[in-house]
């Protein structure tokens, strides 16, 4: 089933795909024990369409997390191209919830950076709270799967000692267009798009720690929290984003999602 987080009227709701064109709204993030209110809205995205295109409703990023766990260097050919080495343990950063964007808004690449970058990820939705757990109670935790882009000013990443900078603009985080609780995770790929050019594709077999290991590890750091987002790592084939880029993000059996970019006005 696909959940979705929208707007609609100044108001915002979570809502479900029902098996026809509408969404259902939720009382509470599906994960807080939201359940139907019995409203529904027309909504052709419900059934896969391709472009976000409801009358009088706008697409959110479709999960308000207290945080946002990102890994680094997932991918071996991701970590060699940035001339970095495959970690022994995964490699742990948080994003701010205030980076989040939703689907069809604009990134913003911010005066300080001259390099602002895609990274294609596979996002997990946590649905239970999960601290110290093994493997398969972390996959058991696991609420859905959606699209993510790790926007980062590289050369500000390059920079600094540490990646909260670059990694935190507001914009910086697009996920999205909803979450997909039925996806076959070991199947999983990712694609990279940019202006319709493909720039990165992966699949979770590459990963060099897989998603159970990754929530495992984390949840022996710091408690996850239904909702939490986790960004499992990019591919290689990382690359530039400028101004009047459209780029894309799509995870198989999820579907895609669409941002543009623009800059910041100095
Ligand atoms: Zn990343």
């Amino acid at each position: 089933m696909r959940f979705f987080r929208i707007e609609r009227d100044g108001t915002t709701s979570y809502a479900r795909a029902s098996q026809t064109d509408e969404l259902e709204l939720l009382s509470a993030a599906p994960w807080a024990g939201g359940s139907g209110t019995g409203v529904r809205l027309p909504f052709p995205l419900a059934r896969g369409a391709a472009s976000v295109d409801g009358p009088g409703i706008r697409l959110l990023a479709p999960v308000d997390p207290s945080k946002i766990v990102c890994v680094g260097r997932n991918y071996a050919a991701h970590a060699k191209e940035l001339g970095n080495e495959v970690p022994s343990e995964p490699l742990l950063f948080l994003k701010p919830p205030t980076s989040l964007l939703g689907p069809d808004a604009a990134i913003v690449t911010p005066p300080s950076s001259q390099r602002v970058e895609h990274e294609a990820e596979i996002g997990i939705v946590i649905g239970t709270r999960l601290k110290s757990v093994d493997e398969s109670q972390a996959l058991r935790g696991i609420f859905g799967v959606t699209c993510l882009n790790d926007v980062t000013a590289r050369d500000l990443q390059r920079k600094d000692v540490q990646f909260t900078r670059a990694k935190s603009f507001d914009t910086f985080c697009p996920v999205g267009p909803w979450i997909e609780t039925e996806s076959a995770l070991e199947r999983l790929t990712v694609t990279g798009r940019v202006n319709g050019v493909v720039r990165q594709s992966g699949t979770v077999g590459q990963m060099v720690f897989p998603i159970a290991r990754l929530i495992s590890f984390i949840s022996h750091v710091m408690t996850l929290e239904p909702g939490d987002l986790i960004a499992t790592g990019t591919p290689e084939g990382v690359g530039p984003l400028v101004a009047g880029d459209v780029v894309e993000i799509e995870v198989s059996g999820v579907g895609v999602l669409r941002n543009t970019v623009t800059s910041a006005a100095r």
